[in-house]
């Protein structure tokens, strides 16, 4: 399944979800790079654990599990693993 972030995230970007996480799954965190161009966090929903930790740290609730995705935002499961995919990518070429 794997948890999704949603629209609320746009401009907040709080990230008490990634002091949450226990298996580090939600980028980009304060200190990566692309932390400023990011309008939002995105959750990997393959390193996701569906723990559901993250969900009530969220200050704009902005974090649901994919099968209680409102439907005006269900296209942010795709932009979150499509986002999540390219950041993988990104820091591994950095490391
Ligand atoms: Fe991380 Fe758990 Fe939230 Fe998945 S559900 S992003 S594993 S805190």
């Amino acid at each position: 399944m794997a948890y999704v972030i949603a629209e609320p995230c746009i401009g907040t970007k709080d990230t008490a979800c990634v002091d949450a996480c226990p298996v580090d799954c939600i980028h980009p965190k304060k200190n990566e790079g692309d932390f400023v161009a990011q309008p939002q966090l995105y959750i990997d929903p393959v390193a996701c654990i569906d723990c559901g930790a993250c969900v009530p740290v969220c200050p704009v609730s902005a974090i649901f599990a994919l099968d209680d995705l409102p439907g005006k935002w269900k296209q942010y499961a795709e932009i979150n693993a499509k986002e999540a995919l390219i950041a993988v990518v990104l820091r591994a070429e950095q490391s």
